[in-house]
């Protein structure tokens, strides 16, 4: 996996993780709890909340991207209780202050609002403080904790930034925390000019920490978030230890009301229309939800073809007019649209706690991707359902798509493996997911953090019990694929991920798009007795999921070549390739060649109410005797 940080060639994986541990206990951890306890009546730390404190008592320029509803508000505002002085902290939006100062207030901390709705008695009230506080004449009890402000506040109010100055010379402007730090990056959805101008922060108040939190930062949002903010460089490689670069955190969060499935997706755009509708019907038939679409395109396609099934849908993506878009939300709230089919533009500002699900038509770009927009449902806290689409071949539109993002290639893999997981838990896939990707190791979080990592319970995983799936040894339909990825290589042929399945199956590719010059009747020519001793003897989906296997693990890997109507990307065989394919059949069959097992989706034991697979088990039942079959002979081979 590769973290953020890495993107950009930087390494600090040694910052912090070895170097200054903030998972540890310090001085004042002990304080720390009971403060936490006492004002906002918390008993645990949650995930890295303990090391943002920590770092953040000591006075670092810290990023912290937490999930929404993490609790990163905690990282700032408890450590504000410790110090002299005030925290300044700036958000985009108005309606979260308000929530905030609401809460704050309730538990007896001194904290103010400074925006273009405040009155100018209060502004002159907050005004006072402010500088009674830089004169040092205030009581401490009187002292502004935190103050909130809207970045405009900085870019546009002429009077602001001399009260800033004066608080600074008298050492009482502890540290700036950009909430939604996100929003400096023109590479993010949720873009705002003014944040650009928080660039004056570190020019004029050069000692004062920065505290980045977000929920969202891939790294080209990360590289602007650093360069707009001017954070500190964190560590290059060699650098000495003990310097004061920025520190990143990162974490998942187990959210126990969010109902994670990864459900097979039809083939033909139709039935998985009836599927997805039948499954809303259903499942949550008077509920608002959100679908996640991989283009424009598609989430208007999905929004006429689901109204046409009676359901209420809104479109949202990047082309969509702001009065559309203010229009949509309105009748979201409203419960005249039910579904939002969207982009994943549609994030910041969905105010609705009551979004009982999220659909994903197509993988997403990364399990960030997938993470973040999922959690959109259930922000309420009552159950909701997050269900992912997947089918093997979307990997090609998916690699297409994305070919020109570094670290694409990467990120899709993971997803593919969350996708094509069938054992483990959801939500322990994502959180070893985030600790892989982060510079803290799992192994250094503190036992309480790691509350995170117990299965679940209750996600498809949890739930699918030993007789969903069947795990096989898959070491001769690997090497048959092989062969044919091999074969075709040597005669110039390119195949994508599904024509491969599908040649190696022994059938056409029936795919126009062909990479070879010949049609899929010569492809399929391919004389598959003479290269790989006879076809594969698995249903599609079953040798698609097996070709995904084979690319992440280094068996196969991608090809890109650019046609005229853009790259296409197809599969060949990868740098573990030889392991297999240095072997006879005959070899292979007597249980030579590496250990590889796979667990495959049981297809008999269908669920009620799952339309989705009803038109390909007709499809699928050939292959399924023929793969009886093929296990039977594969065990009398071993015996
Ligand atoms: P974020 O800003 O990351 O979206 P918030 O800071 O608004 O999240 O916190 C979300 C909710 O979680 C708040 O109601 C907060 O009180 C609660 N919370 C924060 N930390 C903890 C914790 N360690 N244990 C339990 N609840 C917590
Ligand atoms: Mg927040």
């Amino acid at each position: 996996t590769i973290s953020p940080l890495d993107d950009m060639g930087l390494d600090i994986t040694r910052s912090a993780g070895s170097r200054i541990d903030y998972h540890t206990e310090y001085e004042w951890s002990d304080a720390l709890r009971g403060k936490m306890k006492a004002v906002f009546g918390i008993d645990n730390f949650r995930l890295c909340q303990h090391g943002v404190c920590n770092a953040n008592m000591d006075r670092r320029d810290i990023i912290c991207v937490m999930p929404t509803g993490g609790g990163k508000s905690l990282t700032y505002q408890l450590p504000a209780l410790f110090v002299s002085g005030c925290t300044l902290v700036i958000s985009p939006l108005i309606s979260l202050m308000n929530d905030q100062i609401l809460h704050l207030r309730e538990a007896g901390v001194e904290a103010v609002m400074f925006t273009s709705s405040t009155s100018k008695e209060e502004a002159r009230e907050i005004d006072n403080r402010l500088v009674a506080m830089a004169h040092g004449r205030s009581g401490s009890d009187a002292d502004i904790k935190l103050c909130y402000v809207t970045p405009e506040k900085i870019a546009k109010n002429k009077a602001f930034m001399p009260l800033l100055e004066k608080l600074y010379k008298a050492r009482k402007l502890e540290r700036f925390v950009i909430d939604e730090a996100h929003c400096v990056s023109e590479a993010g959805h949720d873009y705002r000019p003014d944040y650009q101008k928080l660039n004056v922060l570190r020019k004029v108040f050069p000692k004062v920490p920065i505290l980045a939190l977000s929920a969202t930062c891939p790294p080209k949002v990360m590289q602007d978030l650093m360069d707009v903010l001017q954070m500190k460089q964190p560590l290059h490689h060699g650098d000495r230890a003990g310097v004061d670069g920025t520190v990143y955190f990162t974490a998942p969060l187990y959210r126990k009301n969010l109902h994670y499935s990864v459900l097979p997706k039809p083939m033909s755009h139709k039935e998985m229309m009836n599927a997805m509708a039948d499954y809303i019907m259903k499942h949550h038939a008077d509920h608002s939800g959100i679908i996640y679409c991989l283009s424009k395109k598609d989430a208007e396609t999905v929004s006429e073809d689901l109204s046409e099934r009676r359901i209420k849908t809104g479109v949202y993506h990047a082309d969509i007019g702001d009065s559309q878009k203010e229009t949509l939300h309105q009748r979201w709230r409203q419960g005249l649209v039910k579904v939002v089919c969207a982009t994943i533009a549609f994030g910041l500002g969905i105010d609705k706690g009551d979004v009982r699900f999220v659909l994903h038509h197509t993988i997403p770009k990364s399990v960030q991707g997938l993470y973040q927009e999922s959690g959109r449902a259930g922000r309420d806290g009552h159950d909701a359902d997050c269900v992912l689409y997947y089918r093997p071949q979307d990997f090609t539109r998916l690699s297409q798509l994305t070919v020109q993002e570094k670290g694409s290639r990467a990120k899709i893999h993971d997803i593919l493996r969350f996708a094509q997981t069938l054992t483990e838990c959801r939500n322990i896939l994502f959180a070893k997911y985030f600790s892989s990707s982060s510079q803290i190791s799992m192994s250094s979080w503190s036992t309480e953090e790691k509350g995170a990592l117990e299965p679940c319970g209750h996600c498809d995983n949890c739930t699918r019990g030993s007789d969903g799936f069947v795990r096989r040894d898959v070491r001769l339909p690997a090497w048959q694929i092989l062969r044919v990825a091999e074969v075709a290589q040597q005669t110039g042929k390119r195949f994508t991920i599904n024509q491969l399945a599908s040649v190696a199956r022994g059938r056409s590719s029936g795919t126009s798009s062909a990479a070879s010059k010949g049609k899929g009747k010569e492809k399929a020519g391919m004389d598959l007795d003479e290269i790989a001793g006879g076809a594969v003897e698995l249903s599609n989906d079953d040798v698609e999921a097996l070709c995904v296997d084979m690319l992440i693990n280094g068996y196969l890997k991608e090809e890109y070549h650019s046609q005229s109507y853009g790259i296409n990307v197809y599969v060949v065989a990868g740098a573990k390739a030889v392991r297999l394919s240095r072997f006879s059949r005959e070899d292979i069959e007597q249980g030579k060649g590496p250990e590889m097992e796979y667990c495959f989706l049981k297809k008999s034991r269908k669920k009620k109410g799952e339309s989705i697979k009803s038109h390909k088990k007709t499809q699928a039942t050939g292959g399924e005797s023929l793969e009886a079959n093929g296990l039977k002979r594969r065990r009398l081979t071993r015996s």
